[in-house]
């Protein structure tokens, strides 16, 4: 039978995870409301990792907000102007409207602001940056609602930059670099990077001045970075941000569509609307600027574009199985038992399966799309090997037992997108 069945014709994310398992959704819960199972979970975790070391090599300072604030907050943000439509209706907790009008956030920034101001700032400690994996909202209507790309609440890994004028273009540089550094890791292949203006619409927040100011920071930014990379620059009228221009990471779909992945904003309007500020060399108090960036993206939006872009078969760091054990015979149970331990014990996530004939365990295996499978048998034990099947590296051999093991762990560690054997 072919192996490359599943190549054959391309699935989405939603078709894929029938035999993955990765999230589950129930009209019970609610449309546009995925529960993340085991499988999911794991690969999850693996993103959220990878996001908090990024933050860490950037000089992140971790922070844990609420979901939920005060409607005023918004409005002073200036989202609820903006984004009213798109958020759920107003938690009335007071005897009277107004009185503690709860509502759940459409976006991390505010929040954010408010702990920079939990503090007076000098102009030597800055630039200030603030990460959280933290969940916002969108009261989307439940017919365009699908799998893990359009979902009501959105887990975003998300930074806010607070920095001085003069340090913006090289926060934005940063910002930009790490984010494609975080795509090149995950394996996502950028197609370009979009400078995001506004149009001539009405909504827009700030002064001219402002919007060119910021616009000429990114452009620089970007003259800075992308040299090298292959990616272009291209301009994308009405796609800004309400409070400011935006570089966009966008990247294309297994269909074809395109998509923005991650981004570096500009923001003036926010630290003037929650007056931000830093003490000055000159003793004065100051403007801050705010730079709103993203590296790996939202959880739900990066988890569907893996799977269809890897068709399921995700790298042995994010696969929730990353070696199938499979004894030939029940005497093969034991050596296949302690090389399961061996791979707990170097930090690796392995399964063994027993049950049924061998062939139907291949069979399920490569359907459950696991990064290695391993066969022990007789000649195996004899010459203290392994009997290595790696669909990704298209790779079939004999392994030494220890080696296969030290190779492991080291594409784990490395986060490698194939493994070299
Ligand atoms: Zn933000």
């Amino acid at each position: 039978m072919s192996d490359n069945a599943s190549h054959d014709e391309f699935q989405d994310h939603r078709e894929l995870n029938q035999a993955l398992g990765i999230f589950t959704t129930d009209p019970l819960i609610g449309s546009g409301l995925p529960v993340w199972l085991p499988n999911g979970s794991i690969v999850r975790d693996e993103l959220e990792q990878l996001a908090r070391d990024v933050a860490r090599a950037d000089g992140c300072h971790g922070v844990h907000s609420p979901v939920l604030a005060k409607r005023e907050l918004f409005e002073r943000s200036g989202h609820w102007a903006k984004f009213a439509d798109d958020m759920f209706p107003v938690m009335q907790l007071g005897a009277a409207p107004g009185d503690d009008d709860l509502v759940l956030r459409p976006a991390n920034c505010p929040h954010h602001a408010l702990a920079y101001a939990a503090s007076r700032h000098s102009y030597r400690e800055l630039p200030v940056r603030l990460n959280e994996l933290a969940p916002m909202f969108r009261a989307e209507r439940s017919g365009v609602l699908s799998g893990l790309s359009r979902v009501r609440q959105i887990s975003l890994d998300d930074t806010h930059v607070f920095c001085r004028p003069d340090q913006i273009g090289d926060e934005a540089a940063r910002a930009l670099r790490s984010a494609l550094h975080a795509q090149e890791v995950l394996g996502l292949p950028v197609d370009y990077v979009r400078m995001s203006l506004r149009d001539n619409g009405a909504g827009y927040l700030g002064t001219d001045q402002q919007w060119g100011d910021a616009e000429a920071a990114l452009r620089l930014a970007a003259e800075r970075v992308l040299p090298g990379t292959g990616l272009e620059l291209v301009d994308g009228v009405g796609e800004a941000a309400f409070y400011g221009p935006k570089l966009d990471l966008q990247v294309r779909d297994g269909r074809g569509h395109e998509e923005t992945i991650a981004t570096v904003q500009l923001d003036f309007n926010q630290p003037e609307r929650f007056d931000l500020t830093y003490d000055g060399e000159d003793g004065g108090r100051h403007r801050v600027a705010m730079i709103h960036r993203g590296t790996v993206g939202s959880m739900e939006r990066v988890v569907a574009s893996l799977l269809e872009r890897y068709q399921g078969r995700l790298p042995l760091w994010l696969a929730p199985v990353q070696v199938c054990l499979l004894p030939v015979a029940p005497a093969h149970d034991g050596p296949a038992r302690r090389l399961h331990d061996d791979l707990l014990a170097a930090g690796l996530r392995p399964r063994t399966d027993v049950d049924g004939s061998l062939g139907a365990r291949i069979r399920r295996s490569r359907e459950r799309r696991d990064a290695v499978i391993v066969v022990i048998g007789d000649d195996e034990i004899a010459s203290d090997s392994v009997q290595v099947t790696d669909p990704a590296a298209d790779f079939r051999g004999a392994v030494d037992r220890a080696r296969f093991v030290a190779q492991l762990q080291k594409a784990y560690d490395s986060r490698a997108r194939r493994i070299d054997w």
